[in-house]
């Protein structure tokens, strides 16, 4: 069983931090999360039990990423760092499509034909349309019907799959807006969220820059918010 605290003052030696003392302990949070307190050379570290199933390697990840956070230093690219980044991904995977079979009922039969329109088709267009999107290796899209929630889609990362709610289906609504709706989801087809240890980053600048270019984002935006939608949910 690997021990928190040693991968600690692993992580202050690979630093070249010496003389600090490391109080570390598994913590039962809601999630997968940990946090790092420094007081005067005494560091404490609270973790959830999960990271200990990651072996070594990504508890000396953990270890450097909050160092790095909390000493505001930069942490080099390394086996451990890479082995962390890679178990923190599949614990969210795992998570999301947990969340998701919760969110979006059990069954994933995707129908992208709908009363409408047809989703396929507006994946097609807009990746012929977008030169941003055309590298894009195309996910499976489908209509979903998802009562209450104000998000009107989702980009499942782990199945590489878009639900698009079938309150978009209907003719009132405008086609821009189903439209820039399918195109943010692709775009996180594009984007992978990055993970470190407190936060998901969800929408990267690359992502922001990319999303300008439907040219009616705004007009689209402006519905949704209008009609009191969300065009997604992270
Ligand atoms: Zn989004």
């Amino acid at each position: 069983m690997a021990d928190l605290e040693e991968a600690f003052y692993s992580g202050l030696v690979l630093m070249g931090l010496s003389d600090y003392r490391v109080r570390a302990n598994y913590h039962d949070f809601a999630s997968l999360k940990a946090v790092m307190q420094r007081t005067g050379n005494l560091v404490t570290v609270k973790a959830s039990r999960g990271f200990e199933a990651g072996g070594r390697e990504v508890l000396v990840g953990l270890a450097l990423d909050l160092i790095g956070r909390s000493f505001r230093r930069r942490v080099p690219e390394n086996a451990y760092t890479s082995a962390f980044q890679e178990f923190f991904r599949n614990a969210q995977a795992v998570k999301l499509s947990h969340s998701l079979k919760r969110r979006f009922g059990r069954q994933r039969r995707l129908q992208a034909n709908g009363s409408h329109h047809d989703l396929n088709d507006v994946v097609l267009r807009l990746i012929h349309e977008y030169p941003v999107l055309q590298e894009l290796p195309v996910p499976k899209i489908g209509w979903n019907a998802q009562g209450g929630a104000r998000l009107v889609g989702f980009y499942d990362e782990a199945a590489h799959e878009i639900l698009i709610s079938n309150r978009l289906d209907q003719k009132r609504v405008p086609f821009y807006v189903l439209e820039y709706v399918v195109f943010h989801e692709l775009l996180h087809a594009k984007h992978p969220s990055k993970h470190n240890a407190t936060r998901r980053t969800v929408h990267s600048m690359a992502f922001k820059t990319d999303e300008q270019k439907y040219p009616f984002y705004q007009d689209a935006m402006d519905w949704l918010k209008r009609h009191d939608l969300n065009a997604h949910w992270d």
